[in-house]
């Protein structure tokens, strides 16, 4: 199995918080995406910074930090051929008013910060994103 076959997403706290877990999750396995691990869990202030420490000198990075320990998030491994870069696709733009018609941003995100879903941008990441969140035994690959 080739890691280009996972990428890693969260459903971020303002889309937990509306309710649209089960429904941001129906989009993403109705899309191709078997899920080879889920949790709800949630991040420290300490691994939030590490998570988006290559932000750490953007202007933006201390608010994404607050609004990623607000709550509760739900972590994934998801399968699928091409997943990053497919994923991203599903994902639609950074910025939900640049997002295309149809992407999860679309339709779930409010703003640029609050944009409900992660999803990482290479496979070298996804690996480091997905072991962050996951032990050995919570992956099952085999699905
Ligand atoms: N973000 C923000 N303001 C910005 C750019 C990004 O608050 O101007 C937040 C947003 O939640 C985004 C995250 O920081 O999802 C990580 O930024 P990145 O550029 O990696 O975007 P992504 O890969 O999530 O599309
Ligand atoms: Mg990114």
């Amino acid at each position: 199995m080739s890691i280009s076959n996972y990428t890693f997403t969260m459903i971020k706290p303002d889309a937990i918080s509306k309710g649209l877990t089960s429904t941001i999750l129906k989009d993403i396995t109705d899309a191709g995406f078997i899920i080879t691990a889920l949790k709800l869990t949630s991040l420290t202030k300490t691994e939030a910074e590490k998570f988006y420490s290559i932000h750490q000198d953007k202007p933006f990075f201390d608010d994404l930090v607050s609004f990623m320990t607000s709550g509760p998030i739900v972590a994934a491994i998801l399968k699928k051929e091409n997943a990053v870069e497919d994923f991203r696709r599903l994902l639609g733009a950074t910025n939900p008013e640049k997002a295309e018609e149809g992407t999860l941003r679309k339709k779930y995100a409010e703003s640029m910060q609050r944009n409900a879903i992660h999803g990482s941008d290479s496979d070298e990441n996804a690996i480091i994103e997905a072991h962050f969140h996951f032990a050995e035994k919570e992956i099952y690959s085999f699905l």
